[in-house]
Formats: structure tokens, sequence, C-alpha cells
């Protein structure tokens, strides 16, 4: 037995078969473990590919806004108490006021409540490159608030930074200032659709004649400042119910919501930004216009 056993291990074809089905052994591992790091190689090489052209996305994105519109953000996250900041240019201010001389003594006596759209956590519609509803509702709402201040109108803001607000909270705001009107700014959303775009108002289903007649005007006003934009005009109601409105809507003074574009539709995004500033005037215009005619007494 023992000597036999030797003799196999001695066999010089034995050890060669052995040596043979250990080098092809060698050569299969060695094979699959390169296979392995190539493909280690290639699912980062992709994620690599991936990442930068999602960037290069966003970098697009940025890179098309006006530098007023990037200054703006900066200056927003830089600023710790932004009462005081200014958004549109004094001349563009002046030409406003302008319109309105010797008219302004009658202001004095008109409060508007503008209401920046969600906050905090609540960040409301997102473009498919994250910016986010909250951001540029503020921003709008700030621009609005100087061109109607240039003419002596009382504005109460619902928020100024990025805080969250309940719908009860920001009608409080605004009866607690005993507004003439408030206006609600958003921006529109319809999931999947880019072709749906375009610029619309919402008011309350009794259809107020002064909130129809502002929130034309607004319309009217936006469309003829920068007339390369649908107007899907003035609706009562809700969405899913006519007889429902919009908690917004749900007050006792004038009020309306403005959705200025889509932020599902990348055509509405380029629109909102390339018009920003005029977008605001064509809003304080169409209040400013409205409220002696509708208030003054
Ligand atoms: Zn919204």
């Amino acid at each position: 037995m023992e000597s036999s056993r030797k003799r196999k291990e001695d066999d010089p074809i034995a050890l060669l078969r052995r040596k043979k089905r250990k080098r092809r052994m060698i050569r299969e591992l060695t094979g699959r473990i390169i296979l392995l790091v190539n493909v280690i190689l290639f699912i980062v090489l992709l994620v690599m590919v991936v990442k930068n052209s999602s960037n290069s996305r966003k970098m697009k994105e940025q890179n098309s806004l006006p530098d007023s519109w990037s200054n703006e953000k900066s200056s927003k996250e830089n600023s710790e108490d932004d009462e005081e900041e200014s958004l549109i240019s004094d001349s563009k201010i002046d030409k406003f006021a302008q319109m309105y001389s010797g008219k302004k003594d009658s202001f004095l006596n008109y409060t508007v409540c503008i209401d920046a759209g969600h906050g905090g956590s609540d960040c409301g519609a997102k473009t498919n490159t994250g910016i986010e509803e909250k951001e540029q509702t503020l921003i709008l709402a700030k621009k609005v608030r100087q061109y109607l201040e240039s003419l002596g109108i009382n504005v109460v803001m619902t928020r100024t930074k990025d805080v969250e607000l309940s719908l009860e909270e920001r009608r409080d705001i605004a009866n607690n200032a005993n507004a003439d009107v408030l206006v609600s700014i958003h921006r529109n959303m319809y999931n999947g659709l880019e072709k749906i775009a375009g610029i619309e108002a919402w008011i309350n289903n009794s259809e107020p004649y002064e909130a129809r007649k502002i929130a034309e005007d607004i319309l009217d006003n936006i469309t003829g400042c920068a007339d390369d934009i649908n107007n899907r005009g003035v609706k009562s109601g809700s969405m899913d119910d006519p007889y429902e409105n919009f908690g917004m809507n749900k007050v006792e003074m004038t009020s309306m919501i403005i959705e200025v574009g889509f932020m599902s539709s990348s055509y509405d995004n380029h629109w909102f930004r390339r018009h920003n500033d005029d977008i605001a005037e064509a809003i304080a215009k169409g209040i400013a216009d409205n409220v002696m005619l509708f208030y003054y007494n």
C-alpha cells in the first residue's frame, strides 16, 4: 500500500499532470480576477460619466441664468437680514414710480399682502435640475414688494425668509394687517407633461369682480411685457372642485393666486428667469392700477 502510493507520487506523468492542472487553475483564477477588476473599473467609470453629465446639465442650467438671478441667489444666501436688500435697479424702480407720479398720495391708504408660496421644509414644486419653487416665489415676491413700496403702498409679506408657514398663518398675517388685497405667488407643476405651459390665476369661486379684474390685469400685463408665454386665464375654485377654494382664497379680502409658469416646463423655466424683473413689475402694476380703483374712498 505504502510503496504503491509512493510509486504513484513519483510517477513523472502523474507529476506532470498535477503541475498542468495547477497551472490551469492559476490561469483560470487570474482570468477571473482580471475580469472582476475590469467589471469594477467599468462600473466606476459608468458612475463617473453619469455624475459628470448630470453636473454639466446643472452647470448649463445655472449658466443660462441671467446674472441678476445668480446674484440674487447668492445675496439671499449671504444676507443675515434681507429686509433692506434691493433686487431691482434704482433706474427701473424710478421709471415705474414715474408712471404714477401725482397719484402717490392716494396709495398711502392701501395695504397689500404679498405671499411667497411655500418655504422651509415645504419646497413646493421643483425643476428637473432641482431648483425649488419656494426660492423663486420669495425672490419674485420681494421684487413685487419693492415696486409697490416705491409708490408708497404699505406692503406686508407673509415671509421674507426661508421659513415654513401654514395656510392659516399666512391668512392671519393678511387679516391682521387689514390688507386690501392678498396676492399669493406660486409656480405651477404638471408631472410628466412638458408641453403643459403658461401662466394662470385662481380666485374664489364666488367670482368677486375685483379679484377677477386684478388677476386678469396681472396676467395681461405679464403677457404684455413678456409676450412669449401662454396665458391660461383666470380660474375660480380649484382644479379638483370648482366649488372648493384654494386655502389662500378663503379670506374676506380680495385675493388671488398667481401661478407664474410651470416648473415642469423647461420653456417656462427659461422664460421665468429671462423676464423675472418684468414679471414682478407686471404684477405690481396690476395691483397698483386697481387698488386705487376699488379701494379709494
Ligand atoms: Zn406652489
